[in-house]
């Protein structure tokens, strides 16, 4: 049922995401007046707090992690800010959190941004509050699981109270307004899509690179590891949207039904198209940095690096890798997608001594947004010496081109879609699981095989092996 939630409900309100980013978007949408006058936002954690004392609470984290110039309407955002104490796991305590939520006059959207292992309790509880009625979406934080089953169980526990269409997967990667504009790019011109598939493309790359270590994360991501933290969600998503066929219109139903074919057409891999590895002592931007091991206090076989080779398969990409890339403690902070085509089919110039560079698309997610492709050109002279061609880019720079609107962080898009119910960018139930049932594969292969992460030094690119990984086919990856 369509309607435009007046009351938010946000689960772990005192917690790191909310701080960082949950707060800080609402902020902005309520400072430029994109949700409604009356939406109310009840907090809750198990943290004793009032309203007076979660609002104090609320104002340091915006002081804290929102720039000045976008803190104008802070003051009054405050004020449609409520708090209740609740340990999940209690049961008795969803009658006095309904209580303080009251009765939306429009509808109710339940943002879940607390550790997995609470979702049971908390449907379980938010149903014993008479809190998942028709007018009741919920959102969902990743991660959804650890494997396809653990995966299962959480969904089947939600979808006990909720329909599909109130539920809402965050995969924060669909709110960026770059991946948003992939789609743009595929299906807006009309030039890529012919030459999007295996006759004109040889390969595809996607790196998702962080110089962080292991931070504060130490109990989730020692259990989870790049596989499962990055791959499973982030970089299969962005997968499928470079995969996916045309949708016939743009809505939440088309674009997660191609989505999800793209998930369920990848091929299950041998361990010999993967490489692992954990970082070790190192220097980011020239300061040392501890290993992996060092960090956690103890040894341990998680995986803070893994590239993989996978294929698709399908008419359209069969025979094209896709090699992707994410890890801990690398050289650079970027997120890019390369699509590398193949050479042009016959080189007129190769008679007059100029070699031909094949085309390249480079999509930049982040730090900075932007899309180059590079072509080739004629270096001018008189050519007495033979033509000479050179590689140029075609740049295009999104902070640039579009300087006029405003850069919005991703959880603003996403939670004003969760309020007003556009289910477009969240990940439908068939798509987590697909994506899961492919990583448990990989998963299992390794356990098969005992394999085991090999060291890198913090601040390299990976494991030679990674690098062999693309070489063996002749590829280099984009660095
Ligand atoms: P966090 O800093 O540990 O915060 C957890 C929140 O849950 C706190 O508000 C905590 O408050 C509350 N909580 C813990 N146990 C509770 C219980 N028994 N009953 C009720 N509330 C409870 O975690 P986070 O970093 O904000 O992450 C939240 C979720 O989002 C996690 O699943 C995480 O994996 C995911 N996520 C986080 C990020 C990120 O950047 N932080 C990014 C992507 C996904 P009390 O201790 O006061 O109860």
């Amino acid at each position: 049922m369509s309607f435009t939630a007046d009351r938010l409900l946000l689960f772990g309100a005192t917690g790191d995401l909310a701080q960082r980013m949950l707060l800080p978007s609402l902020c902005a949408l309520h400072a430029d007046k994109l949700v409604a006058e009356n939406l109310e936002i009840v907090g809750t954690a198990r943290q004793p707090l009032d309203d007076a004392a979660f609002r104090n609470f609320a104002r340091e984290a915006l002081e804290k992690f929102m720039p000045a110039e976008r803190r104008g309407g802070m003051a009054t955002f405050l004020n449609r800010l409520h708090y209740q104490s609740l340990d999940a796991n209690d049961m008795a305590g969803y009658e006095a959190l309904a209580a303080k939520v009251g009765t939306p006059e429009q509808g109710l959207a339940i943002f879940l941004s607390t550790a997995p292992n609470l979702f049971e309790p908390t449907i379980a509880g938010l149903s014993r509050g008479g809190l998942t009625g028709e007018k009741v979406r919920i959102g969902l934080e990743k991660p959804l699981g650890t494997s396809l089953e653990t995966s299962c169980e959480i969904n089947d526990a939600v979808a006990g109270a909720f329909p599909e269409a109130r539920i809402f997967r965050i995969d924060h990667y669909l709110g960026k307004e770059t991946v948003q504009n992939l789609l743009a790019l595929r299906f807006a011109n009309i030039l890529f899509e012919p030459l999007w598939n295996a006759a004109h493309i040889d390969h595809v790359q996607i790196t998702i690179a962080e110089t962080v270590g292991l931070e504060s994360r130490v109990g989730y991501y020692d259990g989870a590891g790049a596989l499962r933290d990055m791959v499973q969600n982030h970089m299969l998503q962005l997968l499928a949207l470079v995969a996916m066929e045309p949708p016939a219109i743009f809505n939440a139903t088309a674009i997660r039904d191609e989505k999800v074919k793209v998930l369920r057409a990848l091929r299950l891999i041998d361990p010999d198209e993967t490489v692992t590895g954990q970082y070790r002592k190192g220097a980011i931007n020239g300061q040392p940095v501890p290993g992996y091991d060092d960090e956690l206090g103890q040894d341990s076989d998680t995986e803070t690096f893994v590239a993989i080779k996978a294929h698709l398969d399908n008419w359209r990409w069969k025979g094209v890798p896709f090699y992707l890339r994410t890890g801990k403690r690398l050289p650079e902070r970027k997120t890019e997608i390369v699509i590398q085509f193949r050479p042009v089919p016959h080189s007129i110039f190769a008679s007059r001594g100029a070699l031909t560079v094949p085309n390249r698309l480079v999509i930049g997610i982040q730090p900075e947004e932007n899309i180059t492709l590079s072509l080739m050109a004629k270096v001018p002279g008189l050519d007495r010496a033979g033509i000479r061609l050179r590689e140029v880019p075609l740049d295009i720079a999104m902070a640039d081109a579009f300087a006029g609107p405003m850069k919005r962080i991703a959880y603003e898009r996403l939670l004003l879609d969760l309020i007003e119910g556009d289910q477009t960018l969240f990940v439908r139930r068939d798509e987590v699981e697909a994506q899961w049932d492919w990583i448990d594969g990989i998963r299992a292969s390794w356990a098969e095989h005992g394999v085991r992460p090999k060291n890198y030094t913090a601040g390299t690119w990976g494991p030679s092996a990674a690098i062999a990984l693309t070489e063996r086919d002749g590829v280099h990856w984009h660095e």
